[in-house]
């Protein structure tokens, strides 16, 4: 889409500094004059997602609101049944920190903020292809979810969920569309290790990534990996 049909209205991410955001904050840019990220603290894996997160939105020059969700703690499953279960990541990626419809609470405060911004766009980086293991991350519960924040606040919001069909392969080629391939292969954490851009390589996060980028830039022609 050229400069010249830049949606004048508002848009906001939400964003974690990983890969999938990051593009999506990319995408935002391309389609939307004003975008705003919002990020939610909730006791992830590392202080360095945030960290993360608040230098990409600096970088780009965007508003970055911090939501404190603390509370969610209190909703994992060591916090109800086993007080000292250590922090790990099963075989599927998901972490035993995991709370259930977590999305759904991210995206029902994503749009309180944007009715107080006056942001009439909600753009996050959910996708079907990869982790159909969450049903809060599936199209069928945005569509839904769209209508009830509409319905709850009385305004025409939009979810915009420009990965959700695509998988990590498409998701580098989006990226390397938007010509930004290279700032989010490198200044971005997917990592469970907390490594930034390529990440430690072990972790199932960093498979998953990396093979999606070895596909895309194989496909592409390009030996530089
Ligand atoms: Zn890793």
């Amino acid at each position: 889409m050229p400069n010249s049909v830049l949606n004048s209205e508002k848009a906001i991410v939400v964003f974690s500094g990983g890969q999938d955001s990051t593009t999506c904050l990319f995408y935002a840019k391309r389609h939307f004059k004003e975008v705003e990220l919002v990020t939610f603290n909730y006791g992830q894996r590392h202080n360095t997602e945030i960290e993360v997160a608040s230098k990409i939105a600096k970088d780009q020059g965007l508003k970055h609101h911090i939501l404190d969700m603390s509370l969610l703690s209190q909703l994992t499953p060591n916090a109800l049944t086993k007080h000292d279960m250590k922090i790990e990541t099963g075989e599927d990626g998901i972490p035993n920190t995991f709370v259930p419809a977590r999305n759904l609470l991210f995206l029902s405060f994503a749009g309180a903020l944007a009715y107080q911004v006056n942001a009439k766009h909600i753009i996050t980086g959910v996708c079907e292809t990869d982790f159909s293991g969450y049903p809060d991350c599936r199209d069928s519960f945005i569509k839904s979810m769209n209508v009830t924040l509409s319905l709850s606040m009385d305004r025409d919001f939009v979810i915009h969920t420009p990965l959700m069909w695509l998988d990590k392969t498409q998701t580098w080629e989006l990226s390397d569309e938007l010509g930004v391939l290279d700032y989010v292969r490198h200044n971005t954490l997917t990592c469970y290790n907390g490594i930034i851009g390529d990440g430690c390589g072990e972790c199932p996060a960093c498979k998953l990534r990396q093979r999606g980028l070895h596909q895309y830039l194989e496909q592409k022609g390009d030996a530089s990996l």
